[in-house]
This record gives C-alpha cells, sequence and structure tokens, in this order.
C-alpha cells in the first residue's frame, strides 16, 4: 500500500486550477491539499460532497445542535478566572470551559459532528486513530450512541501508556486495535485506519481527530469546532462589552486551537496564539513545536509544517501530553502563521506541569496536560499586559486522564 509516511520537502507543483471565486477548495494558501493513493480519492470525494450537502441542509444543522447542547452539554462557559487573573496580576482572564464537555475534551464537538455524516452517507462502521485515546473515546461514545461499528487503532505504545481510556473505549462496545509498527504511536495509528479504510471504504467512515489529513478533512473538522470561538466571541462581548486582546490554545494538530481562533480572525486587533509542545528541549526529537524546526513537507495527506530530518523523513517527536505529540500541523495553521495573522509559540513539559498545578490551585480546574501547555502561556504574557486587557484561554479539555503521569511528576 503506498500511504505517503515519509516527508518529502519539495517545493508545491504549479498551483490547483481555482475554482470559480478564486479559491482553491482545501488549499489554505500553498498548504493543505489531498495527497493520497488513488484508492481513496472516491471516498474523499463521497465525503466532500456529503458534507457540503449536509452543511446547506437545515434539518442536519438542527440535528448536530440539539445533540451539542442535550447530549454533549453546549453552551460551555466562559468563566472569569479571578483568583488567577489577580495572582498574576495584568490582563482579565477568562476560560473557555471545553473541558466541561461530554468525554472531557473538545474532541465530541467533531464526533458528533462526523457521526450524522457517516449516518447521513449510509455508513454504519466508523474507524478512528487516537494518541492518548481522548480521540478514540469520544469515537466510540459517537459509536455507542448512533449504534455503528467502532475500530479504534492505536499505537501499542500508548495502548500501554494509556490503559484506562483502553477500557474506556472497550466498555463504550469499541474494538481497539493495537498497532506495532514504527514508533508504535499516533502516526503509525493514523497509517493504519487509512489501510483500513482504502480496504472497507463502502462500509466504512474514518472519523479523523483532527484539522489533518486530505480535504475535506482539515475544513470538514474546523467547522464542527468553530462553535468554540463563535459561542466565546458572543460571551466575551456580554461580559466585557468588547473582543479580548488574545485567544490562547495549545496545538497538536490544531483542532481546539482552529476552533477558537476562527471567529476571530477577522477581528484583526484580536491576536490568536497557538501553542505548541516544546517538550524537554530543543533538539529535533525532544518536541513538537513544527514552527520551531519543522519545514514544510507531506504528511498523510497535507501539505503543511512537519518536523523532519536531513533526508525528509518524519522525526521522532516528544510531549509530556500525548495530544501534542504529532509531528505535523493542521495546514491552516501553516497559513496563518505565513500570514502572521496567528503566533505560535512553544510551552515545555515543565512549563505546562507548573501551570496544570497553578490552575488546579487558584481555580481548583485541572486542566489537560494539552490544556495546560496554554495556560502556561498566559501565566507568561498575562503579567506584561495591561489591566484593562481581556485574555481568553481555551481549556481543551479536562486533566483528570493525566493524573498518572502528573503523579509521576509533581511531588507535594
Ligand atoms: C486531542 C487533544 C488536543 C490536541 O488536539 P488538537 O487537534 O490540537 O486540538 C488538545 N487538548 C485536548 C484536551 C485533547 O484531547
Amino acid at each position: 500500500m503506498a500511504i505517503k509516511s515519509s516527508a518529502k520537502t519539495v517545493k508545491m507543483p504549479a498551483k490547483p486550477a481555482a475554482n470559480k471565486n478564486g479559491a482553491q477548495p482545501g488549499y489554505f494558501g500553498a498548504y493543505g491539499g489531498r495527497f493520497v493513493p488513488e484508492t481513496l480519492m472516491a471516498a474523499l470525494q463521497e465525503l466532500d460532497a456529503a458534507y457540503e450537502s449536509a452543511k446547506k441542509d437545515k434539518r442536519f444543522r438542527e440535528e448536530l445542535d440539539s445533540l451539542l447542547k442535550n447530549y454533549a452539554g453546549r453552551p460551555t462557559p466562559l468563566f472569569y478566572a479571578k483568583n488567577l487573573t489577580e495572582k498574576l496580576g495584568g490582563a482579565k482572564i477568562y476560560l473557555k470551559r471545553e473541558d466541561l464537555l461530554h468525554t472531557g475534551a473538545h474532541k465530541i464537538n467533531n464526533c458528533i459532528g462526523q457521526g450524522l455524516l457517516a449516518r447521513r452517507m449510509g455508513k454504519h462502521r466508523i474507524i478512528a486513530e487516537t494518541g492518548a485515546g481522548q480521540h478514540g473515546v469520544a469515537s466510540a461514545t459517537v459509536g455507542a450512541l448512533f449504534n455503528m461499528e467502532c475500530v479504534v487503532y492505536m499505537g501499542s505504545e500508548d495502548v500501554r501508556r494509556q490503559e484506562p481510556n483502553v477500557f474506556r473505549m472497550k466498555l463504550l462496545g469499541a474494538e481497539v486495535v493495537p498497532v506495532n509498527s514504527g514508533s508504535c504511536t499516533l502516526k503509525d495509528a493514523i497509517n493504519e485506519a487509512m489501510r483500513d479504510w482504502v480496504t472497507n471504504v463502502r462500509t466504512t467512515h474514518y472519523m479523523l481527530g483532527s484539522v489533518l489529513g486530505a480535504h475535506p478533512y482539515p475544513t470538514m473538522v474546523r467547522d464542527f469546532h468553530r462553535v468554540i470561538g463563535r459561542e466565546a466571541r458572543a460571551q466575551i462581548l456580554k461580559a466585557e462589552d468588547k473582543l479580548p486582546t488574545a485567544v490562547i490554545a495549545c496545538v497538536g494538530g490544531g483542532s481546539n486551537a482552529i476552533g477558537a481562533f476562527f471567529e476571530f480572525i477577522g477581528d484583526k486587533k484580536v491576536q490568536l496564539i497557538g501553542v505548541e509542545a516544546g517538550g524537554r528541549g530543543s533538539g529535533l526529537g525532544d518536541h513538537a513545536a513544527r514552527f520551531r524546526g519543522g519545514a514544510p513537507g507531506v504528511l498523510q495527506g497535507t501539505y503543511s509544517y512537519l518536523l523532519q530530518d536531513e533526508f525528509g523523513q518524519v522525526a521522532g517527536t516528544h510531549s509530556v501530553s500525548a495530544g501534542l505529540d504529532y509531528p505535523a500541523i493542521g495546514p491552516e495553521h501553516a497559513a496563518l502563521a505565513d500570514l502572521g495573522r496567528a503566533e505560535y509559540v512553544a510551552a515545555s513539559d515543565a512549563e505546562a506541569l507548573a501551570a496544570c498545578s497553578m490552575l488546579a490551585k487558584t481555580e481548583g480546574i485541572i486542566p489537560a496536560l494539552e490544556s495546560a501547555h496554554a495556560v502556561a502561556e498566559c501565566v507568561k504574557r498575562a503579567p506584561k499586559m495591561r489591566k484593562s486587557d481581556v485574555v481568553i484561554v481555551n481549556v481543551s479539555g479536562r486533566g483528570d486522564k493525566d493524573i498518572g503521569i502528573l503523579r509521576e511528576h509533581l511531588k507535594f
């Protein structure tokens, strides 16, 4: 199977034909696209068409909204973190509480959307990849809700590290398939899921978990998460009667961040800040900060920033948070970075752990270690800002899943 799993540091070929609006579908500037084996093209086109038609269908949108509200628990609060604000002594800090959603993270927004789409396409089997297990749990949840067979591919290393989530997925009726190739982590699980999809494309929907992969995934997954920023924008206008100075979110593949950012992109004065995993150092293999050491290349269907060695082979990554531990970033973030519309920084493992502990103690909220990277950037930045500045931090998930890792690192 010719799955593209190695990076190619090539300049993009001649631009694909523009559609009649001048925009290239599936491209964000030079990034994105659809770099897949021929055998997947029909499936991607089918998905694209189904999504385009669903978007315009009032009943689809109503059902999605209803499930987001009554099943997932939207809207999520925008909480004024008074204690943290006072402790840091600068900007006023608000937390967007995606951690309060059903299954404990933003991922359910996308899974409900794709689940409805799978049903609309008449597919009765869903497959998914998972790293830490959060997307696997959200997929298994939706599989149960929609009475669909659900198979989750997970690197064997992650199966070992994330045992409670493996059990959770099984409890929800999903089959978990350990993947024993490559580094036995997320990237390898995606390869395996793509193999399954090629083989079972007529019956199966591939529920991809972030704004990655070939078109239409980066656009579609973003759209299912736009509700985060849409709510936050209205909530902050209501609370403060003005737009925020900055919106901060952690960036693995980039789905919670693009969801939080998107509604603010047109508000030129609002700073959009993505926080990558700075890991344990700046050497290749010690972090997952694609903008700090990566270069454009193709991985798993899309052209974007990618950590790679001098031969264009995908580099290893490290982060204390499994959800940020991936060598590529969603293509829309690459475009926003090139445009200078969003800024990308990194927080180290140690900074994230400290921020997690600080938020727990000041506000009684234990954030996921992924989200703690966004909190860490806020901890650095807020004291230097004015009291009239307002910052929104997207708390993408709750930290209960990370208790084991926190216990290893934090001593009391
Ligand atoms: C999966 C996950 C992430 C990283 O994924 P993105 O697509 O970058 O949002 C961040 N936070 C939490 C809580 C997650 O579960």
